[in-house]
């Protein structure tokens, strides 16, 4: 007998792939240009400093960008049910205050609580809204936030620090409240400053975001938990190959950028000028990959005041020049992706594509 064919539903729309690509549009933002606290409790720090420098951007599908809509808008039900249970909460929403803790460290707590907690009525509180799926909000209430929502806890705790900076007197409570998107339960804790913490946090997110080399991974296995699932396994761990990844080109990718204490970005090139954000995220022709988000050793006798010399194939000290005296990283990172493994390659393709010239 014939395998039949699986018979196709007439009543399926498309309706809802066509409101997938379209909201793609409408809830993209772009990527940070601070660390932010909620970030900062990530065990790997290359991890914090490949995001700071923009290495390459999360691309989320609509569905994705519907869901984090739907985590944003859970804020304003929480902010109006705690309101129902008598708890004094403001800077929330669209006036949330914003903590500046230098060096690029920056963050934004859901809210300030006033009054109203009832185990301590009059005690100022900052307040954290999460949502969970059904397996993370059972442990969370099995282990507590600290234990089960280390980075969600480093988070109060900077907001908690940032507070008692921004208003000038202590601020030293903190409410978490998170909901099971899978049945509306709700969990609240009261989490306790610990400064100590908060300022080890800080002080490291600041040293991460201006550090001017990548720092170590968390692990050399390519099948450790936290690499597995991390977008930048590829780069850290897929040996032979990651010669092929080359990063977006941005500023932050460039070896001329500098993420500097005083919370500015400037670039060597051109003298140490000031890089506005906007101007930051743009494609320049000045551009020179960064030695340490190219898979190919860096080759310093070669280089010249404006370009930088890498052994693109090492058995055969095959050197590629990238920069004003060489090809420009568009150039590079096209004949690459294109499949070139040698500076030959790299000329032959850019002869023949003429996509490859500015
Ligand atoms: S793959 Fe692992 S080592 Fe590399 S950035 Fe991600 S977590 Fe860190
Ligand atoms: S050299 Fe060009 S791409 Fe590099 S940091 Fe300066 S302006 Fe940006």
């Amino acid at each position: 007998m014939a395998l039949l064919e699986t018979p196709i539903n007439p009543y399926i729309s498309t309706l809802s792939k066509t409101i997938d690509d379209l909201v793609w549009w409408d809830l993209q933002e772009p990527a940070r240009a601070y660390l932010g606290i909620s970030s900062i409790g990530e065990p790997c720090a290359r991890k914090l400093w490949l995001s700071f420098r923009w290495f390459s951007f999360e691309d989320f599908d609509g569905r994705m960008l519907r869901l984090f809509r739907r985590g944003h808008r859970e804020e304003e039900t929480i902010v109006s049910d705690l309101r129902t249970a008598g708890v004094k909460i403001s800077h929330v929403l669209d006036d949330q205050l914003t903590f500046d803790f230098g060096s690029h460290v920056m963050g934004h707590p859901d809210g300030l609580i006033t009054e109203g907690v009832p185990e301590a009525p009059k005690t100022e509180h900052i307040a954290e809204f999460k949502t969970h799926n059904d397996a993370s909000f059972r442990e969370l209430k099995a282990k507590g936030v600290k234990e089960a929502k280390p980075m969600h806890w480093i988070q109060m705790q900077c907001g908690m620090l940032g507070a008692t900076r921004y208003f000038g007197h202590q601020v030293d409570r903190a409410l978490y409240v998170a909901v099971n998107k899978n049945d509306d339960e709700l969990y609240t804790e009261r989490v306790r400053l610990d400064e100590e913490a908060a300022e080890n946090a800080i002080q490291r997110g600041q040293r991460i975001a201006t550090g001017d080399y990548i720092p170590p991974g968390i692990s050399q296995r390519p099948d450790w938990w936290q690499c597995r699932c991390c977008r930048f396994h590829d780069f850290c761990h897929k040996e032979g190959k990651k010669d092929r990844l080359l990063p977006e080109i941005n500023c932050r990718t460039c070896a001329h950028f500098t993420a500097a204490k005083d919370g500015k970005c400037y670039c060597e090139m051109f003298g140490h000028s000031e890089i506005p954000v906007e101007a930051q995220r743009k494609e320049h022709y000045c551009h020179v990959f960064h030695p340490d988000m190219v898979g190919w050793p860096y080759v310093e006798r070669l280089g010249t005041k404006d370009s930088v010399a890498y052994s693109i194939d090492q058995l055969s000290e095959d050197t590629v020049l990238n920069g004003a005296d060489g090809y420009s990283s568009r150039e590079i990172k096209v004949a690459i992706e294109g499949g070139a493994t040698s500076a030959a390659g790299i000329e032959r393709l850019s002869e023949e594509d003429t996509e490859l010239t500015f």
